[in-house]
């Protein structure tokens, strides 16, 4: 039996290091509400990034619930949004008491298909939401063009694509607002955790009141909202995590690399191809079975006979999920729906030795 190999693996600091980050707690006794440590974790993700304004949360969904919140776009509004997701990114959408109308996604790189926006542009959409997923990143231009064409925002949900990059530039300042997820299992962790850059002031400083049950100063609430404060300890295993994370992302890119070797070329696996002027993440490696040997559940049992784990990511897309399925399910999302059926996610983190990946692909391959 080989030993277990999950689909994923947190990556953390030493021991030492990340006590050494939280020392200063037992002085100051500062545990969460924007103390010395989530000032700085702050200030170096600002630097990183290059954006206005960062802001962190909770966890990655509460953040996107907020961002949302803090366009105060009119109730019963749409928002066109991808049925390939997360449904964090459907569910930030409904319990803002907007409307959800998917386009279909791309078959290239399964983010959002620009090519069909347009046609669900009613005069009730205010924005778009789309999903960077895998590490890749959406057609952000022809999101732009489309946005400025209508007056609309566009919030991205970039819950997977921290360190991506575009030209240099980082994915997280696409868009009005963008989210990505410091959740454990992400390249980027904080323990549980999300960040939100924005470019407009207006929007920063609503936030800073959402965040916080909508308080404005001590005595003052201005806004009906939640509480979605990340809190101290998170905060210093993030910047912990960030000294380190160029080099984990470089350890998940030879990892990727191995499974590219094996498995490019092989008839009915498919493969993401990279992106133009895009340095991935390494996020997630997801293989299409379509008119292999094998198809994707029977690959998934081979794999777990073999004590390794693979993921079915996304599956079911969210408007098959139960509670979206009486609403949404019977409308048509061909590229979507195939892409659920056939994916696999591979075994990917910065520990995955190339030995590792070597026997995942023998696995795979009958080999
Ligand atoms: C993980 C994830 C989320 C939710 O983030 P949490 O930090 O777990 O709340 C949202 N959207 C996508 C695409 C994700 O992968």
């Amino acid at each position: 039996m080989n030993k277990l190999i999950a689909v994923t693996k947190s990556s953390m600091p030493s021991f030492e290091e990340y006590c050494e980050e939280i020392k200063s707690l037992w002085d100051s006794r500062w545990l969460s509400n924007r103390g010395a440590i989530h000032k700085e974790f702050e200030r170096l993700l600002q630097e990183r990034m290059g954006v206005d304004y960062v802001t962190l949360y909770a966890n990655g969904h509460v953040a996107l619930e907020v961002a949302i919140d803090a366009f105060r776009f009119p109730k019963g509004s749409e928002v066109i949004t991808t049925p390939y997701t997360h449904c964090s990114t459907t569910h930030s959408i409904v319990r803002n008491g907007l409307v959800p109308v998917f386009c279909d996604v791309n078959d290239r790189d399964y983010t959002i298909d620009v090519e069909q926006i347009e046609k669900y542009i009613t005069d009730k959409t205010v924005a778009i939401v789309a999903t960077h997923v895998y590490g890749l990143l959406c057609d952000v231009d022809a999101i732009d063009r489309i946005a400025k064409k209508y007056h609309l925002k566009v919030i991205y949900d970039a819950a997977h694509a921290f360190g991506v990059k575009r030209n240099g530039v980082d994915a997280i300042s696409f868009g009005d607002a963008s989210m990505i997820s410091c959740h454990a299992t992400k390249v980027f962790h904080t323990i549980e955790g999300g960040i939100v850059a924005f470019k407009d002031k207006d929007i920063y400083d609503r936030i800073e009141s959402l965040v916080n049950f909508g308080f404005k100063g001590p005595e003052e609430v201005q806004y009906i909202s939640t509480n979605a404060r990340m809190n101290e300890f998170e905060a210093a295993m993030g910047i912990c995590n960030l000294r380190h994370i160029d080099d984990e992302i470089a350890r998940r890119k030879i990892a990727a690399d191995r499974y590219v070797e094996h498995l490019s070329g092989v008839t009915g696996i498919h493969l993401i191809a990279p992106q133009d002027g895009v340095t991935s993440n390494y996020a997630y490696f997801p293989v299409f079975f379509d008119g292999y040997k094998y198809n994707r559940n029977e690959v998934q049992e081979k794999l777990k006979k073999e004590n390794i784990l693979a993921r079915k990511y996304f599956y079911p897309i969210v408007p098959d999920m139960k509670c979206y399925k009486e609403t949404y399910s019977a409308k048509d999302y061909p590229v979507s729906r195939h892409a659920a059926e056939t994916v696999l996610a591979l075994p990917m983190f910065s520990d995955l030795s190339v030995e590792d990946v070597d026997t995942i692909c023998k696995i795979v391959l009958d080999k």
